[in-house]
């Protein structure tokens, strides 16, 4: 294997526990944050932009590697910081992921946040669907 590229993967290894400590930290710091009850859509569209940019970094990533492959090394500690961004993100996904799912358990609806009866189909507010 080219050698700048063992090096390289060699160091992203050893880093691997402490990346992991740093994405729990990260998802704790999270979850203690004052939560508004934001509306399921809103959410559904920051969780797409999250996964974009979780896309786009898994990109670069690639690309970093890439270039140390044809003999252009990449600092390890760029890439250190890339795989720490992407460690971020899907914390935040996590996150969004689970304000999901209680917006769809509370008994508000998910468009405006007007209380929902039991049974309700649409919301008798906004007649948004339910
Ligand atoms: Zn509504």
């Amino acid at each position: 294997m080219n050698e700048k590229l063992y090096e390289l993967l060699e160091t992203v290894q050893r880093t691997a526990v402490q990346v992991r400590g740093t994405a729990a930290g990260a998802a704790y710091g999270m979850g203690k944050k004052a939560e508004a009850l934001l509306s399921v859509a809103k959410l559904r569209i920051r969780l797409a932009n999250l996964e974009g940019s979780v896309d786009g970094c898994m990109m670069e990533i690639g690309e970093m590697l890439y270039a140390t492959h044809t003999g252009d090394p990449t600092d390890s500690e760029t890439l250190l910081a890339k795989l720490q961004e992407i460690d971020g993100l899907k914390a935040e996904i996590n996150e969004v992921n689970a304000q999901i799912g209680r917006a769809q358990a509370a008994s508000v609806c998910a468009t405006c946040g007007a209380a929902v009866q039991a049974g309700d189909l649409f919301c008798r507010e906004c007649g948004g669907k339910l």
